[in-house]
């Protein structure tokens, strides 16, 4: 708790204890027998107005503010009036005096609102959490001695220390050192990383064993750690429909209780229908139990909660918008390769021409492919076991879904599909492995084809079957693999359908048929890796981009960002997107029906001042409560 949070706290039980004595001493008689009768009520008046005043002087400040700026009716407006109002009723000797009523309804409506503080506190930790993954200092070695300074100084390229037990400051290239890498602060996942010489690492990660030292590859502004952050700060002002609703909402509510309140307490004394104080009391009370702020409070923490929960598994969610959009989909699209598949390809055969030797083919694909990002070409660079002099390559051209065409010395060579081949007008050999075929052709004369095998992820096929349990009716994978390749994945994980050899523009044109097909209501998401699908991440209803250490284009086109690259975490954002949206309604209709209900009964003069008060706090704290439920992420069964 922070000091300010203290202090209204200890302000709320100083005055809840001078409550309590001036109501025993009100109560018991005592305080009449002290001053005598005919002064009583005038002496408690002023000895309930201590506490009411010290509880609640921040609420008639506000009040008084608001409406200087024309801002009335919001809820310190409607205690002010409630509590000013069961005050004033000292004014009518006739009646009993309400100051003690007046004085309880500030009371427990501060301490609901000290409780919602408190209830935002706590769920904004789960975000500032992960705001502790930011470093505020990066290790330069300077003359043999490590010198701490600001990681927005370090220039891409340099190299850094990070000693065990720090966070490392910014993205880079491990160059020296060998260490575990706990990465739970951004994943979720517990089992740290083993990390060496050439590894990737991210900034956020913390380095557990070994002292490292890591070659920057980004500026701090666009590392891991800056990005995430910033994305998470940002969240809050992307709001849900429901959201927005209930802001509107209280805000033609709020005037309308107001003059409702005022016509209770005006009219049917005019008619006659009995004393000006009764009807005045049914008027106040119904503006106590009118006050919205359960509702005004729930719905954002609950959506709060959702967020930061998601966030404490590794699961990003942009705003609270997608998350109700996440809360509806019915359809889910699948990339294949690096979503469903782990995108490290194995090389299965190679197929040489006759006469050609095996090695000259892998050779030609691995140069053509020195540059290209893509899953194919790093497994076949891997696959190479010689070097690959760049200064050979030349004129190097990536054709998204095709392959690659590049020149290696003066060789033209071309790596890739059947559609490479034959947009080039070159003939190649059919293959009857399954598997992703690579044809290399070296100067037009086709050399052979290399076939590579991607390995499905572990969890790919659990993942397709909790989502089917928890509502999704499809799944469908889009590859631009061949279709026998695409046919295997797709029996083997039980997808419902797959569509193959789609170009990236193929998969846009995919997403718009079953968005037009999409039923009234429901929502459609795309999951990918973001290599070469960012057109199709932006299309969706909701893009998922796993890996977000792969692609900063994926995490910029998408609206959810997985920070490891397990399908799982998408059944895990849906169930807690659902789980945040039921509590939403919950906290709605339970806080609107009860509200309702103590209306009418304070409308007919049934409910009191105390019923009122109870009513009120009590439905906020539930509300909040379960608002709360929100956070708490289920760590993924696996
Ligand atoms: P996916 O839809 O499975 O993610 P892509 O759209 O990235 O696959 O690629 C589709 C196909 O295009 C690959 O299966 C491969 O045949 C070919 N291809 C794409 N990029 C390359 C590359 N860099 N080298 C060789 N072939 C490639
Ligand atoms: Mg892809």
């Amino acid at each position: 708790m922070n000091r300010k949070l203290r202090k209204r706290r200890n302000r709320i039980i100083v005055a809840l204890i001078l409550f309590a004595a001036i109501m025993t001493l009100d109560k018991s008689g005592l305080l009449a027998r002290l001053t005598g009768s005919a002064a009583e009520p005038y002496v408690a008046f002023v000895l309930y107005l201590i506490p009411f005043l010290i509880s609640g002087y921040d609420v008639l400040i506000k009040a008084a503010r608001n409406i200087r700026r024309g801002e009335a009716f919001d809820e310190a407006f409607l205690m002010t009036v409630a509590t000013l109002g069961a005050f004033a009723t000292i004014l009518f000797p006739n009646a009993e005096s309400q100051a003690a009523e007046g004085c309880a309804v500030m009371l427990f409506y501060q301490v609901g609102e000290l409780f919602q503080s408190y209830a935002v506190g706590k769920s904004r930790k789960s975000i500032s959490a992960m705001m502790d993954i930011a470093p505020d200092y990066a290790n330069i070695e300077r003359n043999g001695s490590l010198e701490e300074v600001n990681p927005n100084e370090v220039a891409v390229g340099s190299i850094i220390v990070v000693k065990p037990g720090e966070r490392v400051p910014i993205d880079g290239i491990v160059t020296e050192g060998t260490s575990q890498l706990g990465t739970a602060a951004l994943t979720g996942e517990s089992i740290p990383r083993h990390v060496e010489a050439g590894a990737e690492v991210i900034s956020g990660c913390i380095n557990m064993t070994g002292i490292l030292r890591v070659r920057t590859t980004k500026p701090f502004g666009e590392s891991t750690v800056s990005r995430i952050l910033e994305l998470v700060e940002n969240a809050s002002e992307k709001k849900a429909r429901t959201e927005n609703f209930i802001t509107r909402f209280a805000r033609i509510y709020t005037p309308a209780v107001v003059f409702a309140a005022l016509a209770l307490a005006i009219i049917p004394p005019i008619l006659g229908m009995g004393p000006w104080v009764d009807w005045l009391m049914r008027g106040l009370t119904f503006l106590v139990v009118s006050c919205p702020c359960a509702l005004v409070i729930s719905v954002p923490l609950s959506f709060f909660g959702g967020i930061g929960g998601a966030s404490r598994v590794g699961v990003l969610v942009k705003g609270s918008n997608y998350l109700e959009l996440l809360s509806k989909v019915d359809t889910v699209v699948f990339d294949k390769t690096g979503t469903l598949t782990s995108g490290t390809f194995n090389v299965v055969a190679v197929h040489p021409e006759a006469g050609v030797d095996p090695d000259y083919v892998l050779s030609n694909a691995a140069y053509a492919e020195a540059f290209s990002d893509h899953p194919i070409a790093v497994s076949i660079r891997a696959a190479y076991s010689g070097k690959i002099d760049q200064a050979r390559i030349h004129d190097v051209r990536e054709e998204s879904g095709h392959g690659i065409t590049a020149h290696v010395d003066e060789h033209v060579v071309l790596v890739g599909n059947d559609k490479l081949m034959a947009e080039h007008g070159l003939s190649w050999h059919e293959c009857d492995l399954i598997g992703t075929i690579l044809h290399v052709t070296v100067d037009g004369t086709y050399a052979g084809h290399i076939v590579i095998a991607d390995v499905i992820k572990d969890d790919a096929a659990q993942t397709i079957q909790e989502l089917h349990k928890s509502g999704v009716k499809r799944c469908i994978m889009l590859t631009g693999d061949r279709n026998d390749v695409a046919q295997a994945v797709g029996t083997r994980l039980g997808l419902d359908e797959v569509h193959a050899q789609l170009l990236p523009e193929d998969k846009v044109n995919e997403v718009e048929n079953l968005l037009s097909h999409e039923e009234e209501g429901k929502k459609l998401a795309f999951v990918g890796d973001g290599i070469n699908d960012a057109p199709v991440l932006m299309r969706a209803d909701v893009g998922i981009a796993m890996g977000a250490m792969g692609s900063d284009a994926a995490i910029e086109a998408a609206d959810v960002v997985l920070m490891d690259d397990k399908p799982s975490k998408i059944a895990v954002a849906i169930q807690v997107a659902r789980k945040t949206m039921g509590i939403v309604w919950q906290n709605i209709i339970f806080a609107l029906g009860v509200k309702l209900l103590i209306l009418i009964l304070a409308a007919l003069g049934i409910a009191n001042m105390w019923l009122a008060v109870f009513g009120d706090v009590g439905v906020a704290m539930i509300a909040i409560l379960n608002a709360m439920r929100a956070m708490h992420v289920g760590q993924q069964k696996r």
